[in-house]
């Protein structure tokens, strides 16, 4: 007698009438590029991603992926598709949009001053016109100073940040004070916080500027190239040793300030090319847990001095990739060092947060993200547009502080144009690539090298480079060996 639970007696249909039907979903809105031999990257305007053979992909878009391939289910979580009648993978959607777009609405968070463009060295790639280090006819005067601030503190970020750039700022030490204590003033009146740092060669530190930046919570970030000979060949100094008094700064901050408060970065020059390893093991030596592998800019010396055609954008990156890989490495072996523009580019790719940082975002991040006063009162929409200014072209140039008001300056047409037409989700090139949602638009350096600020993307360096950033990294994180883990452990 059989059974009643047995096959041929229950009353239940197969689990294959419970899933959905071919093509019983609709697409969403997505990208795709073209990622190695037989695979295509696909991203949606949030960032999620999935990399599917091409089979798969036209399956997709034919609405013939079938619910029980492997593709179906990668694809639906992330938002690539939605089954009909279910509404709340287009709400979660719409939030993670709204998350990512947020920054917007954060407004200007970085704001750059600077008090002298004197300087005590001549860095081959120096990007400012900088002038001997007792020329005082270069510093800022209390009134543009306090004009900077007032602007500052007009900006609705809840994280303001306030950065000294040069020149060498502390050869005008008196009006870092000035603007610290009017910042910190400032502060209390407000109710808001602002974090402060000194871009600084450290060549000036003193017991008495260490003892102000403890009292005011003032940090540090400097340049360290690499090796004591390579940082001396990029970073010269007719006074001093270059290397060594900004190793001595380095200790003498982390003893008085703690670890933490200086970073350092460095400048691939031609002479860096071939030591990716030399300059991440100096980086070890000094105990950094971060560094930030960053191309010359084509602004300035660098340009003038012909640095920029001494080398080209594969050179650099395959400078770039070696020295990741190694650093990448060097972590699974258990030495901790993160490199800060992967990090940047792994919380693009991997979360639907924003970064700040100026050249991923869309529109560009120029103005709204960060902006510069200059010594002379003088406002740039970046650190990028004072350099432009200074090879004489002041296209980015605002306004002044003493001249113009905040409003006039923020609606300038120059500004609003080119937001307009950095959105990358519309820009040609970018408006059908897969890396769109993680890219962002560099519209002054485009400006600078193509005569335009959008660029034309198959000859622009920009893309190139980034194109190439996000191929190996998301090859990594897919490889999803104890590279990736390294990679995920760097997102903040
Ligand atoms: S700049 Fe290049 S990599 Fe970036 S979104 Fe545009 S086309 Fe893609």
């Amino acid at each position: 007698m059989p059974s009643s639970l047995s096959p041929s007696h229950h009353n239940f249909r197969p689990l294959e009438d419970f899933l959905p039907q071919n093509g019983a979903y609709q697409l969403l809105p997505f990208r795709f590029v073209r990622f190695d031999t037989t695979r295509y990257l696909l991203s949606n305007f949030v960032g999620e991603h999935c990399l599917v053979e091409s089979e798969t992909l036209h399956e997709l878009v034919s609405k013939t992926l079938r619910p029980s391939s492997a593709g179906y289910s990668a694809l639906k979580s992330r938002h690539f598709f939605f089954e009909s009648g279910e509404t709340s993978a287009l709400h979660l959607l719409a939030t993670k949009y709204r998350t990512k777009q947020a920054p917007l609405a954060e407004f200007t968070s970085l704001h750059m001053i600077v008090p002298t463009i004197r300087c005590n060295t001549s860095c081959v790639y120096c990007q400012v016109s900088h002038k001997s280090s007792t020329d005082q006819s270069c510093d800022m005067t209390e009134e543009a100073a306090d004009r900077a601030l007032d602007f500052m503190f007009r900006s609705p970020s809840s994280h303001l940040k306030l950065e000294f750039q040069g020149g060498e700022p502390l050869l005008n030490f008196a009006m870092v004070r000035y603007i610290v204590e009017r910042t910190r003033q400032l502060e209390k009146q407000t109710g808001r916080e602002v974090s402060i740092v000194i871009c600084s060669n450290l060549s000036l530190i003193s017991e008495e500027i260490l003892q102000f930046c403890k009292k005011y919570h003032v940090d540090f970030s400097t340049s360290l190239d690499g090796p004591r000979d390579l940082h001396n060949h990029n970073r010269p100094s007719a006074e001093f040793d270059s290397y060594e008094r900004t190793l001595a700064g380095i200790t003498r901050v982390r003893e008085a300030l703690g670890i933490c408060a200086i970073s350092a970065l460095m400048t691939t020059t031609q002479a860096s090319l071939s030591r990716p390893r030399e300059i991440v093991d100096e980086y070890v030596g000094q105990d950094f847990k971060s560094i930030f592998l960053r191309p010359i800019n084509p602004y300035g010396f660098a340009s003038r001095a012909g640095a920029i055609t001494h080398y080209s954008t594969t050179e650099w990156i395959e400078f770039y990739k070696t020295a990741l890989d190694y650093i990448i490495d060097l972590n699974i072996r258990g030495i901790i060092i993160r490199e800060a523009y992967a990090a940047l580019l792994l919380r693009r790719i991997l979360t639907p947060y924003g970064t700040g940082y100026v050249d991923l975002q869309s529109p560009a991040g120029i103005g709204i993200s960060a902006i510069l006063f200059n010594h002379d009162g003088n406002v740039y929409a970046s650190d990028e547009s004072r350099m432009l200014a200074e090879m004489g072209d002041p296209h980015f140039r605002l306004g002044n502080l003493l001249t113009d008001s905040y409003e006039n300056m923020m609606l300038s047409d120059v500004l609003i144009d080119t937001l307009t037409e950095t959105m990358t989700e519309g820009v040609p090139g970018c408006s059908d690539c897969g890396f769109q949602p993680y890219c962002g638009s560099d519209p002054v350096r485009h400006y600078r090298l193509q005569g335009d600020i959008v660029g034309f993307k198959p000859t622009s360096e920009f893309c190139q480079r980034h194109m190439a950033l996000f191929r190996h990294i998301i090859g990594i994180l897919d490889g999803g060996s104890a590279a990736a883990d390294v990679l995920k452990g760097w997102m903040y």
